[in-house]
Formats: C-alpha cells, sequence, structure tokens
C-alpha cells in the first residue's frame, strides 16, 4: 500500500551520552514493513528465554497481518473486502480495522474533512495510486467527479458491535495511518511481553518508552526537510508517540510542476505548498492518531494548520521553506517536548 519510504524522524543512538565506561548496546531488530517501509525496534533488554531472531520473526510477522488488514495494493485484505462490501450493510470487523477507522474519522471531524479517507478517487486522480501517473493534470469536470465519490460522513461505525458501514459507495483508503497503526501494534506487542525500554518505528512514526541500556532516554530527531536525513530538532521524549509528514519527499510531476501526494479535499488538488515538514507529538503514545494528524496538518499548511493546533492543544512542529532558507513554527503544547 505505501509506495514511498519516508522517513523523517531519526533516532540517534547514545548521541550526547556522558558515560565513560562504554555503555551495552541496546538489542535491535529490523525488518521492511507494507513491502516498501523500514522498521526498527531497539530494545535494551529482551526477556529471560528469548532472543533477537525469534522476536524480529514475531514483529515482522505481526507487520504483515498489519498489511493483510490495511493494504490497499491488494485485493485481499480486510479492508478491501470490506470497501467491495453491499453499501448499506454493516460488517463486522477486526479491532484493528474498526480502531483505526474510528481514530481516522476522529481527525475527520476535527479537521472538518480536510483529512480524509475516503480521499482514493482523487488520489488515484492526480496518479498517486495505483494507476500511472497523469500525462496532463485533471480537468475541473474529472475533479468534480471524483470529489462526488468522497465523503468521510459516509462511514458508519458501530463500536459496540465492533462493525462498519459505507452508508454510500465510497472507498476506504488507510495509507496515511499505516505507519502509526503498525507501531502502536509492535508495541502491544512489546508491553504485552513486559519489554518496558524500547523505542519503535516504522518509516515516519517512532514510539519511545523508558531508557536505552546506558540509562539515558531514548534520542529521537526531527530530521531537516531537504531529503538530506541531517537532524534539525532533537526531541526530549519519555515516554510518547511522535509522527511526521512531509511534502517533500512525494510527489511527481505533471507538466514539469511538482505535486505532493497530500490531497486537499476542499481543492480536490494536491497540496501547493513545497518543502514542510509536520511534527506531531501524542503525549498518550497512540502513534496512529499522530500519523493522521500528520497528514491532515501537511494538507492544512502552517498558516492554517497552526490555529487549528493551538486551538486543540496539540504539540505540532513545522519546518518550511522560506526564500532565506528553513523556518521553523510550533505551538505552545510542543515547547514541552523540546530540550532547553
Ligand atoms: P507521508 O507522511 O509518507 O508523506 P502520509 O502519511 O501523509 O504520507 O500519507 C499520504 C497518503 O495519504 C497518500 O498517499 C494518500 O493515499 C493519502 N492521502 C492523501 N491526501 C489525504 C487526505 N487529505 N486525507 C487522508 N489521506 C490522504
Ligand atoms: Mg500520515
Amino acid at each position: 500500500m505505501f509506495r514511498y519510504v519516508c522517513l523523517v524522524l531519526t533516532s540517534l543512538l547514545f548521541a550526547g551520552c556522558s558515560v565513560s565506561e562504554a555503555p551495552k548496546d541496546p538489542v535491535t531488530m529490523t525488518g521492511v514493513a507494507f513491502h516498501s517501509m523500514p522498521w526498527m525496534v531497539k530494545v535494551s533488554a529482551l526477556p529471560a528465554g528469548t532472543d533477537a531472531v525469534a522476536t524480529q520473526a514475531a514483529l515482522q510477522k505481526i507487520l504483515d497481518d498489519t498489511n493483510a488488514v490495511l493494504s490497499t495494493y491488494q485485493p485481499d485484505t480486510e479492508l478491501m473486502r470490506f470497501n467491495r462490501a453491499p453499501v448499506e450493510q454493516w460488517v463486522t470487523v477486526s479491532p484493528m480495522l474498526l480502531r483505526a477507522v474510528e481514530t481516522a474519522v476522529g481527525v475527520s471531524a476535527m479537521t472538518e474533512g480536510t483529512y480524509d479517507i475516503t480521499v482514493g478517487p482523487l488520489v488515484n486522480l492526480w496518479g498517486f495510486g495505483p494507476q500511472a501517473v497523469p500525462e496532463s493534470t485533471p480537468d475541473a469536470a474529472q475533479i468534480a467527479a471524483a470529489r462526488a465519490r468522497i465523503g468521510w460522513q459516509h462511514i458508519g461505525i458501530d463500536r459496540s458491535k465492533s462493525a462498519l458501514m459505507r452508508k454510500a459507495d465510497i472507498q476506504l483508503d488507510l495509507s496515511s495511518v499505516g505507519e502509526g497503526v503498525a507501531v502502536d501494534a509492535l508495541t502491544a506487542y512489546l508491553q504485552s511481553r513486559s519489554i518496558t525500554d524500547y523505542m519503535v518505528s516504522v518509516a515516519g512514526c517512532t514510539r519511545v518508552s523508558g531508557n536505552r541500556p546506558d540509562g539515558l532516554h531514548w534520542v529521537i530527531a526531527i530530521e531537516e526537510p531537504d531529503g538530506s536525513g541531517r537532524p534539525r530538532q532533537i526531541l526530549a521524549l519519555t515516554q510518547q508517540a511522535v509522527s511526521s509528514s512531509g511534502s517533500y519527499r512525494n510527489y511527481h510531476e505533471i507538466d514539469g510542476k511538482r505535486y505532493s501526494h497530500t490531497i486537499d479535499p476542499a481543492t480536490g488538488a494536491p497540496i501547493t505548498h513545497h518543502g514542510v515538514s509536520v511534527s506531531v507529538i501524542a503525549p498518550d503514545g497512540n502513534n496512529t492518531r499522530a500519523d493522521a494528524l500528520a497528514t491532515a496538518f501537511n494538507v492544512l499548511g502552517p498558516d492554517r494548520g497552526l490555529v487549528l493546533a493551538e486551538r486543540e492543544k496539540l504539540a505540532v512542529y513545522y519546518i518550511e521553506h522560506t526564500d532565506e532558507g528553513t523556518r521553523v513554527r510550533y505551538t505552545q503544547a510542543m515547547k514541552a517536548w523540546l530540550p532547553e
């Protein structure tokens, strides 16, 4: 489902370490999720009787299972079966799918539809879905036709029955929260094994808990929005989730103009503010919500996004390109996570 690799967050191991003896290294496990997304889990120690090879395999299986629920790049996933179910019929779904959709719809309501997981027809129209990149930009009639086929209000949710309904012929696309859902699933596994000191990351989403083997906190940084991978801002996280979204990596050109893969449903067109990255911290560790919010704030851009984020008391951090270089803007709530 995720065709692009995006590593906006970076972990700096042992940066600023002042311990004189060489600290023990964490146990590091890596792999690939959703066919193209790098994942990494570091733990300070594994429970007695388990080893890194078995744990890596268990974590990879969780990600493969997550793909089998959420992907829209293969027809046999739970989400695709739901997308084919008859309109106006309740479908019993897994807790993972229910939670992802419920979280996404909450962000749609908060952003009045800027974030919308039914945006698929527009994503495809602009060539960011499974279909080819169009040779010319879509015209107004094509955009209007695609916009008529979207609308998060047509998603029915019955939490008590763990059921979802398509109230109209819409298609759900959870590409924008897959990484967050994956981090939450990996985190739940570690917690179930009583592992308390870990760092979990899937592409642009990261969760930390506890300490590194040297007793210090895990160090996570927001990257420069230029694809260089250089750290721009170190975050003082202890047990939070953070998700980043960037309009500088995932784009393509139509008629010589750059288009981002994030679409503003209000206009039916890709966002035009370039070179922006936005990071959202979830103090409660909910990476699924942080991931949806990062995409939403990426679509909104810094001017509109910061107004909404202040109102909602969210920790949001933008880096944007200006004629003089890059500029940083963030909310009051973000200050708690920036080192002195
Ligand atoms: P990244 O952080 O890797 O740049 P995102 O997490 O922001 O990516 O998700 C981008 C994907 O979200 C797109 O490929 C598309 O499938 C989907 N998408 C595009 N626009 C929207 C939108 N307004 N609301 C929800 N999902 C969107
Ligand atoms: Mg996202």
